[in-house]
């Protein structure tokens, strides 16, 4: 990939250079958070676990919400029935066991006027979060406990490590704070103050020309970055934040469009003629008719590939939307021109089983060759995976090298140096979530030595909102399978809270079983650690072979099986040899089984929304009814429930998808690009879908179409900074 083009700075405003004009967030990112006032070692330490190390991440270290002073009552006037905020020192805090081993926290807070009590059930944190001596908020409903003014289970802020700090203001900002760290709301609200205090004399730059934010209606940027921590009212706060929005989005769509268009202007493709007796044949041989998704998508890669100019695709379908026969589609055009495909999964299980579904799929196939006495040779497949013997393997290479291999198959052992293709044109990368950017543009470069760049569609079944697309995949051009193929039986989704409900869920189970259907058990996630999920899933299929399923013919598959093992029992599974199949996570993606009905998962508040419906997705896939249980501890955190009860409630992965980003925030979204400092700290990519289009047009009309911000010089060099600040060797690797 190309690096953005960063113009040259403008004349006086270089990074080092004494500059007199306003401080650009590049000179704010410079300046490190030690140089502000009581800023030490230990205290510059705990920032930087919350991610300010300088200037602008304080500035940039936004409020996560703020209390309305102008609606606090002093406690006397606190009354009882009523919902409100107060502000007081807290004067005792202990803790007591009740009953079933609950745990309650009661703390006694004051102000000058007087004493209010707050009890907190089973969050014995409290007692250590509530210090005697530190002020805190409180928020919630007043109520009358024998004659005191109690709340229950308040939100609590704490304000002040020291009691009596009391800020005055209007609308008090409430920082994300870092307590362990010993970092609290007014600390921030102090070294905030000072650095503003300190930008004053130069003031911030803005380089946003003033016609765009007339346009818009924004503030300028340092206005709004004064505002969000301070605001006058609620309506400059809002304000502060569409601005402040904006920017993070503009600096997004600014990067990712002058990628676009570098790699545009640079980069030259394959031409493939998208039709042939090959593609023919295929299509012909179906087993069934394409779905109306499937031959859109379909067109949209010809027509890409049909062009000069490498594809860069994604293909956004839900589980079972039939993914595959497209990407065998693509990976068939290349072979019709006389070039290679290459299909890469994420595991090993998903690289064989593909492997094993494209080998029936082209059952037979004959591809063109002059060479050849009657003009044609059979198509050659070839798989590829990091536990091919060492005899496999070299033997693998010399077809891929030599371009005997059409297409290939495999995993992660595609990138490595010693894979070098003959003439490699299509690249189709499967559930690309795994998959980091780097590895893309490594695949892309092993492909040829012509300096021609493969075309390159990735798929993911982990749909993304709208809005997230633009976003995160803002340099991909993006289809949508949106329709499943017919005759998918839906699938009735329970939520199985506790041991006794899961007792009659595995009679359930049996008695599918003993119909003539088929089941997964997925096994806790314990860690990041194969090893440790391995062994997990092996004592859990012991205790199911003993205990539940006892009598069932119970498989057992997990990542560190040799393959000749996971493949013999994903065979025995796939032919109706295995009742039950007790796994790791290793079947999430991809497995198709239509026999299998019944998906159990076990400890499912351990998972994430998205893992959760990919693991559904296993099941639905035949002609018989299926039900999926999430089995959960009694007592699930919030979140779970959230999770599962949005799971329970939808099948559509765009639905949930939407809920995920919602319940996640944005941040997991951006994957290894983003290490721990964030692009979007404020922009919600779920509600700001108006900014996020804004962003996007005036990207559009400030980049001209060279991909060069050289009517704005401020802009270039912030995005210059930011492309460097968000991945240090990104303009060396690119
Ligand atoms: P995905 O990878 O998108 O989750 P697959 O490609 O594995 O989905 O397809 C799921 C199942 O649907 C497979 O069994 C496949 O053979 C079948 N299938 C795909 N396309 C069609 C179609 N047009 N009509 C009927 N079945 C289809
Ligand atoms: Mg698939």
């Amino acid at each position: 990939m190309s690096p953005p083009r960063p113009s040259q700075p403008a004349a006086g405003r270089s990074p080092g250079a004494a500059a007199k004009g306003p401080l650009t967030l590049r000179e704010l990112d410079a300046i490190g958070v030690e140089r502000l006032n009581g800023v030490g070692p230990q205290r510059r330490k705990a920032l930087a676990d919350v991610g300010v190390e300088t200037v602008f991440d304080l500035l940039t270290y936004y409020p996560r919400r703020y209390v309305d002073r102008t609606a606090q009552a002093p406690v006397s006037e606190a009354a009882v029935g009523s919902e409100i905020t107060v502000v007081a020192d807290v004067h005792s805090v202990s803790s007591r066991r009740l009953r079933a081993g609950r745990r309650l926290v009661s703390v006694d807070v004051a102000d000058a006027t007087g004493v209010l009590s707050a009890v907190f059930f089973n969050q014995p944190w409290r007692e250590r979060q509530l210090a005697e001596g530190r002020t805190v908020a409180l928020f919630g409903k007043v109520e009358n406990y024998r004659g005191r003014k109690q709340m229950t289970n308040p939100v609590v802020d704490v304000l002040s490590a020291a009691a009596g700090g009391d800020r005055t203001g209007k609308i008090v900002a409430i920082y994300p704070q870092s307590e362990n760290a010993g970092i609290v709301t007014w600390d921030v609200a102090n070294w905030v103050g000072e650095a503003q205090r300190r930008c004053e004399a130069r003031g911030i730059s803005d380089p946003v020309p003033d016609w765009l934010r007339d346009r818009l209606g924004l503030a300028g940027r340092a206005r709004a970055l004064a505002a969000i921590h301070e605001p006058p009212s609620m309506p400059d706060r809002w304000a502060a934040r569409n601005r402040l929005v904006f920017d993070e989005l503009l600096r997004v769509q600014l990067m990712l469009r002058s990628q676009r268009l570098a790699r545009e202007a640079h980069e030259l493709g394959i031409a493939h003629d998208p039709s042939g007796s090959l593609i023919e044949a295929f299509h012909r041989r179906l087993p069934y008719t394409l779905t109306g998704a499937q031959r859109n998508v379909m067109g949209d890669i010809d027509a890409d590939l049909a062009t000069l100019r490498p594809m860069h695709r994604l293909l956004q379908g839900d589980v079972g939307s039939g993914k595959t026969l497209v990407a065998l589609h693509a990976l068939l055009v290349a072979v019709q021109n006389d070039h290679q495909g290459a299909l890469m999964a994420p595991t090993e299980v998903l690289a064989e089983q593909h492997y094993i579904a494209l080998r029936a799929l082209l059952d037979g196939f004959e591809v063109p060759d002059e060479a050849r006495l009657g003009g044609t040779r059979p198509l050659r497949l070839c798989l590829l995976s990091g536990s091919s013997s060492a005899a496999q393997r070299r033997e693998v290479l010399v077809e891929i090298a030599d371009g005997t291999a059409d297409i290939v198959v495999g995993t992660h052992a595609l990138l490595e140096e010693s894979v070098s293709f003959a003439s490699l044109s299509v690249v189709v990368v499967d559930e690309q979530h795994r998959f980091g950017v780097s590895q893309r543009a490594r695949l892309r470069e092993s492909g040829r030595d012509d300096q021609r760049i493969p075309h390159l569609l990735v798929m993911t079944a982990t749909p993304i909102p709208r809005t997230a697309a633009m976003t995160v995949y803002g340099d991909l051009d993006v289809s949508v399978l949106d329709e499943l193929p017919p005759g998918r039986t839906p699938i009735a989704t329970q939520w199985v809270q506790g041991p006794l409900a899961a007792e009659s869920m595995w009679v359930e189970v049996r008695r599918e079983i003993e119909a003539g259907r088929q089941a997964y058990v997925v096994c806790p996630l314990i860690a990041e650690s194969e090893s440790l999920d391995a062994r997990s899933a092996t004592q859990m299929h012991a205790e199911l072979a003993a205990g539940a399923l006892a009598g069932l013919r119970v498989g057992l598959l997990h990542g560190r099986l040799p393959p000749a093992a996971k493949e013999d029992t994903m065979t025995r599974f796939r032919t109706g040899d295995l009742d039950a199949l007790v796994a790791t996570t290793v079947i999430e993606v991809g497995i198709d089984v239509p026999n299998a009905t019944v998906m159990v998962v076990l400890s499912a508040d351990r998972f994430g929304i998205a893992q959760l419906h990919q693991l559904r997705g296993r099941v639905g896939r035949g002609s018989h009814a299926s039900t999926c249980y999430f089995v959960s501890d009694e007592d699930p955190t919030p979140i779970a429930i959230e999770r599962l009860s949005a799971l329970a409630a939808t099948n559509d992965g765009f639905e949930l998808a939407e809920r995920d980003l919602e319940l996640r925030g944005e941040g997991t979204l951006f994957d290894e690009r983003q290490s721990g400092r964030s692009d979007l700290k404020l922009a919600s990519l779920a509600r700001d879908l108006t900014w996020v289009q804004a962003a996007r047009d005036a990207a559009a009309e400030l980049i001209g179409t060279d991909g060069a911000l050289d009517d704005h010089p401020g802009l270039a060099d912030e995005i210059d900074w930011f492309a460097s600040r968000r991945d240090p060797d990104y303009l060396q690797r690119s």
